[in-house]
């Protein structure tokens, strides 16, 4: 595996070939005749203070890698490791060792954070699991608050009197409190509507940059993934199927469908507008996925080789890509998909 996928020993996150299904049916008896791939053998790794997107759309295993990453879910298979230390077994003290290193931020503040508690005591209560005095939460709380652009006086109210942008400033906050040093962001803005997503990926972004946070960003909207990250991560139907530098991936993706995706994504400029490809169907389920490429059935290049044999990423300089129109042929050998003409 290139260095790309597996890390290097600065990383503050790796994730190695890891696998996760769910059941999908039983039968009668209760035994499983079934199963979804959620995840499948996928790998990333993340540099301290770095924040890597994480873009595909509904149900291609996002939220579960995430969930994986905080283990707040078990692997089939597969390592991750945080900050050298291997956490994919972690149980019990090891575990709470490593939560205090990594937190996650929902989609959703309104599920996610308690409406019959006051906020301080929402922010404050990771403080008070992990054994925080009282004076020095009440003190963390009011910098926290601040620090999320939030008042002091804020923290005696409930968080049901706050709109959706101030919530998820609270559940910022909270993430925060123990200082970790990688954030899981699963949606962070997508409940949000446009212009307080500008607000708090601003946020986000100087939190990151102020306290040198690693984010593992995850989101549908390609745009807002682009806008902060250093690197995207694409996947689809359960598979990272690209991944390299930002704008490497946005300016010339290798990918058909990491192309897709960019087609449409808003441009401000309309000389920059790309032909619009569209995404025809749905993506197929994940239960017992056929043979070869995942993409192939929406996929306007698929040869006979991509119904067959299922693509691996192969590294073109930072950039990865999991195509056969890079590794057999090869015809782009790591070039944009873009010179392919449209039919
Ligand atoms: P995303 O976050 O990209 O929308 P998810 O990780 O939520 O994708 O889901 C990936 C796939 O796994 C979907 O088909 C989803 O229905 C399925 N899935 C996720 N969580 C569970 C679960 N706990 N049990 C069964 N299936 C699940
Ligand atoms: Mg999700």
């Amino acid at each position: 595996m290139s260095e790309a996928a597996t890390g290097t020993a600065t990383s503050i996150l790796d994730v190695s070939d890891v696998s996760k299904s769910f059941p999908a049916s039983k039968d009668l008896l209760g035994r499983v005749t079934a199963r979804l791939q959620a995840v499948v053998q996928a790998s990333l790794s993340i540099a301290p203070g770095e924040t890597l997107g994480l873009v595909g759309e509904s149900g291609s295993g996002k939220s579960t890698l995430g969930r994986l990453v905080m283990r707040l879910l078990d692997v089939d298979a597969g390592r991750i490791v945080l900050e050298g230390s291997d956490i994919t077994e972690a149980r019990g003290s090891e575990l709470r060792a490593a939560r205090r290193k990594m937190q996650i931020v929902f989609q959703d503040p309104q599920s996610s954070l308690d409406p019959n508690w006051l906020v301080r005591d929402i922010i404050a209560e990771p403080l008070r699991a992990y054994g925080v005095t009282r004076a020095e939460r009440e003190a963390a709380t009011e910098r926290l608050l601040v620090d999320v652009g939030l008042e002091p006086t804020h923290g005696a109210r409930y968080a049901s009197e706050f709109s959706g942008g101030q919530r998820q400033r609270v559940a910022i906050a909270r993430a925060l409190a123990l200082e970790p040093n990688l954030v899981v962001c699963d949606e962070p803005v997508s409940a949000l509507d446009v212009s307080t997503q500008a607000q708090v990926l601003s946020l986000l972004e100087s939190l990151r940059d102020r306290r040198g946070l690693a984010y593992l960003f995850i989101a549908h909207d390609l745009a807002v993934v682009h806008h902060i990250s250093h690197r995207i991560a694409v996947m689809y139907l359960g598979r990272i199927v690209e991944v390299g530098p930002a704008d490497e991936i946005c300016r010339r993706p290798r990918h058909p469908y990491t192309e897709a995706l960019l087609s449409a994504m808003p441009s401000p400029n309309p000389a920059d507008r790309r032909q619009r490809i569209l995404l025809t169907g749905e993506m197929p389920s994940p239960v017992n996925t056929p043979p070869g490429c995942r993409f192939q059935t929406r996929c306007t290049h698929a040869m006979d080789r991509c119904r067959e044999i299922e693509p691996e990423l192969v590294a073109f300089g930072d950039v990865e890509v999991a195509c056969h129109l890079h590794d057999s042929g090869p015809i782009l050998a790591g070039a944009s998909v873009t010179v392919i003409p449209r039919k």
